[in-house]
């Protein structure tokens, strides 16, 4: 059973003059374990995308199937539950906390959880180890480089143990170096049995994955092992 599906997604959104059309029909599936790319030019939709899939914005048509649960005519709470146990998110900029330790930003979501204080100290450390940053526990975000950042905004988002994880741009803020780091863990993550989808306009970092998919006006124009797709750019 596919993890998420997309049957005929539509997103519009209205401003004072024009309506635009950030997505039109839109089908996808992804399943348990893969990692899925998206990628196109700036502004084909993949931002917009990613939002839907992270329930952080709604649709204007069609039907999203979040493991077995239709989500598009939920209640904002019953969303936001949903969010909270199925999902985590990394996005470009982290989004860290910077009056937060590291340890702290990674507890953040698991407060509203319902864990015990030792359950949390746990999933906290497994988390940071999985991402190599035990060692910065007591850390504020500005004390550590944008990779590592990057490295705990993961932690944060995998720490709920969540069905998939969302990246947008995620090394959209770092140099090539620590880009290639943060993808290269990744790929760890994915090999180790996490489902990811990503969004990236950077056509080489599709090679991370084992399926892409390629946009462009807010529509998908193609699928495919992540070497031929982007082959065909
Ligand atoms: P990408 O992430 O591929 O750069 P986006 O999803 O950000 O593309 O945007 C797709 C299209 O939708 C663009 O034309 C963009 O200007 C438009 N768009 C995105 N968000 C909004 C919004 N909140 N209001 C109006 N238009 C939007
Ligand atoms: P990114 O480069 O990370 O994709 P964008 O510049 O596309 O970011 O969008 C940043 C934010 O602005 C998003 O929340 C998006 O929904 C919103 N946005 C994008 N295009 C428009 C637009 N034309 N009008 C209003 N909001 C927009």
């Amino acid at each position: 059973q596919a993890l998420i599906r997309l049957e005929g997604i539509t997103k519009r959104f209205s401003t004072d003059e024009l309506e635009t059309h950030a997505l039109a029909n839109v089908h996808l599936e992804i399943y348990p374990g893969e990692f899925v790319s998206i990628t196109g030019p700036s502004g084909c939709g993949k931002s917009t995308l990613l939002s839907i899939l992270g329930l952080l914005d709604s649709i204007s048509e069609g039907r999203y199937i979040l493991n077995g649960t239709p989500v598009e005519r939920l209640s904002v709470d019953e969303r936001s539950r949903i969010r909270n146990r199925e999902i985590g998110i990394i996005f470009q900029s982290f989004n860290l906390i910077g009056d937060l330790t590291v340890a702290e930003n990674v507890e953040l979501p698991l407060t509203y959880r319902g864990l015990s204080a030792p359950q949390r100290k746990q999933a906290v450390e497994q988390a940071l180890e999985q991402v190599g940053m035990s060692h910065r526990l007591r850390h504020y975000p500005a004390q550590l480089s944008g990779g590592q950042q990057q490295r705990v905004a993961v932690a944060r988002a995998l720490a709920g143990t969540p069905a998939i994880l969302l990246a947008d741009e995620p090394t959209g803020n770092l140099d090539s170096t620590n880009g290639e780091a943060v993808m290269e863990l990744l790929r760890a993550l994915h090999r180790a049995g996490t489902t990811i989808c990503m969004v990236t306009h950077e056509p080489r970092f599709t090679s991370y994955g084992d399926r892409t998919v390629w946009m462009l006006d807010g529509q998908v124009i193609g699928v495919g092992k992540a070497g031929e797709m982007a082959s065909q750019s």
